[in-house]
């Protein structure tokens, strides 16, 4: 089968993904099904990944957990997916289920977690294997393309907006408006919530207004409103401080990214009267499946810029340099 695989970590500028041929998988575990990719949603992490500031855990390794594909076979012991299913597959490839976290509800913080395109194989390809427990059905309503971006910006997104404990009537902060951001906001105006974007590229300001940002500006502005919550989807730390010095008393600031340059030291006062900072890690299923219910009642639109398989290191090189309108997708077949 054809793939984008990376032989080793390396700066995206040295377009370091390898396309062409690798051996496609050939057998499948109990309860595995393999799908036959059809898009695949390019994510941030795919260059953390790419570029080492997640420790290689396999290699070399084909990255990509954005995927929407049709399923070709299924595993003896599969129940829940049929052959002809369209799925989506996400970051979460599989988790043990018998750690303590497992037990509690939390399976996104297991300690045994195997990830899509890092620990395991990714949807830069044409097949992709994963357990059936854990893939997605795509709602009706979205084509293979459109679907891609929700399956980890829209979620992780989601779960974002579900834990900065944001209300109806209340301001929100987006800071960083990429892929994750656009689906957000939208899920935030659904609710009736204020959303001011703050983000260094005008490009991304602009789509900001248009998806119905009551403001937007650069990320180190001060707000010309105190936000009740904010979100960090950019992965640079000095917005931290600046993020909580426009934070309400009581209001939380979340850290959506999976790696983030280190955050600067900064006065206990931007931090006192009861604000919060927390980060987010992966998904649960349930968050999964709550937001592809919603993002099909809403519904939302991602916006994507789409590129051939080949072309996933320039589509990488893009995503680096902030050239992406919403979200890019890989178009496999
Ligand atoms: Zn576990
Ligand atoms: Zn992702």
């Amino acid at each position: 089968m054809k793939a984008c695989l990376l032989p080793a970590r390396a700066p995206i500028e040295t377009n370091p993904l390898r396309y062409g041929e690798v051996p496609a998988p050939e057998r499948l575990d109990p309860g595995q099904v393999l799908v036959r990719v059809h898009a695949c949603g390019v994510c941030r992490t795919d260059l953390h990944v790419i570029e080492g500031e997640l420790a290689p855990r396999k290699s070399p390794v084909i990255p990509g957990h954005q995927v929407v594909g049709v399923v070709e076979s299924v595993a003896a012991g599969a129940s829940r997916i049929q052959p002809g299913d369209r799925v989506g597959i996400p970051w979460l490839h599989r988790t043990c289920g018998k750690c303590e976290y497992c037990r509690a509800g939390k399976e996104n913080l297991c300690e045994s977690a195997e990830f899509t395109g890092y620990t395991v194989d990714g949807g830069y390809a044409d097949y992709i294997v994963a357990p059936e427990a854990f893939v997605y059905r795509i709602p009706e309503g979205f084509g293979d393309l459109k679907a891609a971006p929700l399956l980890c910006a829209g979620i992780i997104g989601f779960r974002c907006l579900r834990v900065s404990g944001i209300a109806p009537g209340g301001t929100l902060g987006l800071y960083g408006f990429g892929a994750a951001a656009h689906v957000a906001i939208q899920v935030a105006r659904y609710w009736d919530v204020r959303v001011l974007a703050f983000t260094r590229d005008e490009r991304h300001q602009n789509l900001a207004r248009e998806l119905g940002a009551v403001w937007a500006g650069p990320g180190l502005a001060r707000s010309p409103e105190r936000l009740d919550a904010a979100i960090l989807f950019a992965p640079a730390g000095d917005l931290v401080p600046a993020a909580l010095e426009n934070l309400k008393k009581g209001g939380t600031v979340v850290l959506g990214g999976i790696h983030m340059s280190p955050i600067p030291q900064m006065p206990y006062e931007l931090l006192y009267h009861e604000r919060v900072l927390r980060s987010v890690a992966n998904n649960t299923r349930e968050d999964g499946e709550d937001f592809l219910e919603l993002a099909a009642k809403i519904p939302i639109e991602t916006q994507i810029e789409t590129f051939p398989l080949a072309d996933a290191n320039r589509a990488l090189n893009a995503l680096k340099h902030d050239a992406i309108r919403g979200a890019a997708v890989l178009t496999v077949t």
